[in-house]
């Protein structure tokens, strides 16, 4: 398998939450990157967390930074104005993801650096800031060729496909299967719902690895039913499906704690060894790199 390395700098969803029971998995919000053995090198999300990945870089030398929004939910972007590489002039930061039905990505980050809400804009960052907003499209990065998929969530949201050498990484920001939102017995609608979900097992599919919102267990599910997460049920089904190797349960739910992450890893990896599947599964951890 080729040299990929996956590090987590924010694994939370919704909202930061520091504090002594989120210690070990984390309290910053969604920040991954993966960096490749010849040098190739893409961040996914700006969350909180990427403050936590700006202190791992030498600030010293000049950066050549892409970075990869699934969609513009605070908890994926809130952390662009304190990822110090923006203010260094040198640097080079491509920000690609999708735009939304009001503004273009570019309106999106620049609007949350606007007066009312921090005291530095856009326009005075040092660093060579560009932006390419995506849609579902398929393109190459250095060594990397890149897919992106639409997504199930209140707005638009990309998931991301990297292929390097012989390795397939998944990268899913913020999802819910779809599902029949009348709730009744409307055989064409149950038709397109499954559809769409076997196109996004189609597009996963004969992955490595998958990183996946995995924000609530079952006994959650339908008290937030429509609000644009998964289930962990629905990441191991859907892994299976797709004959992933490893999978991260990612965009861990505010209020879960440690132990209880603990727990549902240990249940399901219990449950894997049980029924013979051959699934690796990991909750995304906070400063932690995997080989993948
Ligand atoms: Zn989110
Ligand atoms: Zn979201």
């Amino acid at each position: 398998m080729a040299g990929l390395k996956l590090t987590f700098y924010g694994t939370r969803g919704s909202i930061p939450v520091p504090g002594p029971v989120t210690m070990r998995y984390g309290g910053n919000t969604a920040c991954l990157e993966i960096k490749s053995e010849d040098g190739d090198w893409i961040v996914f999300d700006a969350g909180t967390g990427i403050r936590v990945l700006s202190d791992s870089l030498n600030l010293g030398q000049k950066h050549d930074i892409h970075i990869f929004i699934s969609h513009p939910h605070w908890d994926h972007i809130s952390g662009f104005p304190f990822f110090t590489p923006v203010f260094i002039p040198g640097n080079k930061i491509t920000i690609y993801g999708p735009g939304t039905f009001e503004k273009t990505l570019e309106e999106i980050i620049r609007g949350q650096m606007t007066y009312s809400y921090f005291p530095v804009r856009t326009e005075e960052l040092q660093a060579d800031i560009q932006f390419k907003e995506l849609k579902e499209e398929s393109f190459t990065l250095g060594n990397f060729k890149i897919e992106t998929t639409m997504l199930n969530h209140p707005v638009t949201c990309l998931g991301y496909k990297i292929f390097y050498k012989d390795t397939i990484f998944i990268y899913l920001g913020d999802n819910e299967p779809y599902y029949n939102v009348y709730d009744d017995d409307d055989s064409d609608i149950n038709d397109i719902a499954r559809d769409m979900n076997k196109r996004l097992t189609q597009f996963i599919k004969g992955a490595d690895t998958l990183v996946t919102d995995a924000q609530y267990i079952p006994s959650e599910y339908n008290s937030h039913k429509g609000w644009g997460h998964s289930t962990t049920h629905d990441c191991v089904n859907l892994a299976i499906n797709a004959g992933i190797k490893k999978l991260f349960f990612f965009h861990h739910d505010p209020q879960r704690s440690d132990n209880q992450l603990d727990f549902i890893v240990d249940h399901y990896r219990k449950k894997m060894k049980e029924k013979g599947f051959d699934l690796e599964i990991y909750a995304a951890m906070e400063r932690e790199t995997f080989d993948v």
